[in-house]
This record gives C-alpha cells, sequence and structure tokens, in this order.
C-alpha cells in the first residue's frame, strides 16, 4: 500500500505555513488551546459510524489524523473539527484536561 493515501506528498510546505497561519490566528480568536497530542485517546461527543467514540491520535497538524479503536479504521479530520468533537482526552490512561487553567500570576 502506498503511504501517500492522504494526499501527503503534495508539495506543501509553503501551503502548510499558510494553514498554519490561519489556524493559530483561528485559534487564539477561539480562545482555547487543546493541548491533543500524538498517542493520546480521545472520546468523541459524536461516534463513529460503527458505533465507536474512542481514537486514538496518530499524526497532529493542520489535520488530525485519528483511529478509530472500535473498527480500525483511520480518519483524517480538520483540527478545528476535532477539537469541537472531543469530549475526553486520555493520555497513558489518565484523563487530562481540555483547557488546563491558566497559571496563576504570582504578584511581586
Ligand atoms: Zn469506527
Amino acid at each position: 500500500m502506498p503511504e501517500g493515501v492522504w494526499g501527503e506528498n503534495i508539495s506543501g510546505g509553503v501551503l502548510a505555513y499558510v494553514w498554519e497561519v490561519l489556524y493559530n490566528k483561528y485559534e487564539k480568536k477561539a480562545g482555547d488551546c487543546m493541548d491533543v497530542q500524538v498517542g493520546d485517546i480521545l472520546q468523541m461527543k459524536k461516534a463513529h459510524p460503527c458505533g465507536g467514540n474512542m481514537f486514538s491520535v496518530k499524526r497532529v497538524g493542520m489535520d488530525f489524523r485519528i483511529h478509530c479503536d472500535t473498527c480500525g479504521h483511520e480518519v483524517m479530520v480538520p483540527r478545528a473539527k476535532v477539537e469541537k468533537n472531543i469530549k475526553k482526552i486520555f493520555r497513558g490512561g489518565v484523563e487530562v484536561e481540555k483547557n488546563p487553567p491558566k497559571p496563576s500570576k504570582t504578584t511581586g
């Protein structure tokens, strides 16, 4: 099986940069940053057609590649869409905060 099924082989250096800038702007406007890493398990609000709602993260970037733990399918989903659908994030079997509280400023 060739690897470029998801169109990764397109010379996307500049394009990727543009997307990163756009998404960064979008994320800043949205105000929350989700800390999703490769290897995390995502519990999604919306279940996969197979009925499963647990996905493992294979790749992060402007698109996420997530793997359905129930039926084994892999899908590419735009980051914004994934983040909207995340219910819980598990890392190393432990639930992590989607939006970690900002560190309180120490005065003085
Ligand atoms: Zn599935």
